[in-house]
């Protein structure tokens, strides 16, 4: 019966189901990496469905997609509200789309809201689809986010290049879009984004809204080996410096230390590239990716000091030389007290007893945040705790939990603004 009322251009599952399936492959889940031609597709979908309900689309030059109600006219603070459409390789059809998508949803509501006369704005909201959230192509990660909130230098993001070359800027441009930043809103009074939770806190606890206060820390290094590349037949085995095998002993050491010494601390090496890459030619150059994540700064440094003394080691066992490509520390965020008060009280308003919780997983939330924006960040239940992989799945009514709660949250905010929350 609701669902016969509901208007078609808010119905959240519509066009949930119409932008899953721009980059979906049967059995590989959703592959639409940032400023690809499906992240182009599924960037026209939301703003055609949003220009639909009312919305004036802008970005800004690093591609961050903005739809605009301007409720209270000019010159009055904005809300921001939502999260990002890219996605790994082979990704979920959840992580950051729900986010946007539930924020355009419950601003088409809001606007029906308004429209009708039953609440009196104070504030404009903007719906956001953050650029390169994923760090998939482009690392680092967080990029629209971080050059919004003033953290990455604009032409630093634009310079970003993939694994074939291409900059982010030449990307952009290739899918059309090409913002020059003119009529985007002014940093917000506050950001809301709605997340999956990407673990098993939320369904052990048997709660359905989770509300962050704050993250873990990242700590993430890329280093190289470089050996020489020879001939794999004749070459002598005393001459050869096998990048590889540094490679190779460097993950090992890497994991046996962490486990043993600091076994609390989320550890991965996920990525790695080798060059020339040919079975024939001993490798050159190989490039690892590695991560450190937990709650203390001081055990993150401890660790990646220790760290990078084996990958050292690593290389002298095999006469290959080290070179360090990054080592970022992104601090633990602290999500701000007020919102998660305002959050809290939108989830209590319908019904829902929120389980108050830390993000191991850093989000655009967490960026802003970091920037002075006040945040907040609900997440609500992945089935199994599933993540980055085809099958994350949130259940239709934890969906709908999570839609209530976000549009609660975005009404007293837009009604009232942040400081009377
Ligand atoms: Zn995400």
């Amino acid at each position: 019966m609701l669902s016969a009322m509901a208007k078609p251009g808010r119905d959240l599952t519509a066009v949930f189901d119409q932008i899953s399936a721009i980059g979906s492959q049967p059995g590989a889940g959703v592959t639409r990496l940032a400023a690809s031609a499906e992240d182009g597709a599924a960037r026209d979908a939301f703003a055609r469905w949003m220009e639909g309900g009312g919305a004036r689309i802008v970005h800004d030059e690093v591609g961050n997609q903005f739809a605009c109600f301007e409720w209270a006219g000019k010159n009055v603070p904005w809300i921001f509200a939502g999260s990002h459409l890219d996605t790994q390789p082979r990704g979920g059809r959840f992580d950051g789309t729900l986010g946007v998508l539930a924020a355009g949803s419950a601003a088409l509501d809001l606007h029906e809201e308004i429209r009708t006369g039953q609440f009196k704005p104070s504030r404009n909201l903007a719906v956001l689809n953050w650029t390169n959230e994923e760090g998939a192509r482009f690392q680092p990660s967080l990029t629209g986010s971080s050059v919004f909130s003033g953290a990455l230098p604009l032409h630093e993001a634009l310079g970003l290049q993939d694994g074939s070359s291409i900059s982010l800027r030449e990307a952009l441009a290739a899918i059309g879009v090409d913002g020059d930043g003119s009529a985007v809103p002014p940093r917000p009074e506050a950001y809301v984004e709605l997340h999956v939770e990407q673990g098993r806190k939320l369904i052990e606890a048997g709660r359905q809204i989770g509300i962050v206060e704050g993250t873990w820390a990242a700590r993430k290094i890329a280093v190289r080996w470089i050996g020489r590349a020879a001939h794999t037949g004749p070459t002598p085995m005393s001459d050869r410096r096998d990048a590889l095998l540094a490679a190779a002993q460097g993950i090992t050491a890497f994991e046996t230390l962490i486990a043993a010494r600091h076994p609390q601390l989320h550890r991965s090496a996920a990525r790695i590239v080798i060059e020339p890459n040919s079975p024939n030619v001993v490798v050159e150059r190989a490039t690892v990716w590695f991560e450190l994540r937990g709650l203390d700064v001081e055990e993150l440094n401890a660790a990646g000091r220790a760290v990078l003394a084996a990958f050292e080691l690593a290389a002298a066992n095999t006469g290959t030389r080290i070179e360090l490509v990054a080592d970022t520390l992104r601090a633990p965020a602290n999500m701000d007290p007020r919102m998660m008060k305002i959050v809290d009280g939108a989830a209590r308003g319908c019904d829902f007893i929120p389980l108050i919780m830390r993000s191991v997983a850093g989000h655009d939330a967490v960026a802003l945040q970091n920037s002075g924006i006040p945040c907040a960040l609900l997440f609500v239940p992945s089935a199994d705790g599933v993540a980055h992989h085809p099958d994350e799945f949130t259940k239709q009514e934890d969906v709908a939990a999570g839609l209530m709660v976000l549009r609660a949250a975005l009404r007293d905010l837009v009604q009232r603004g942040y400081h009377a929350g």
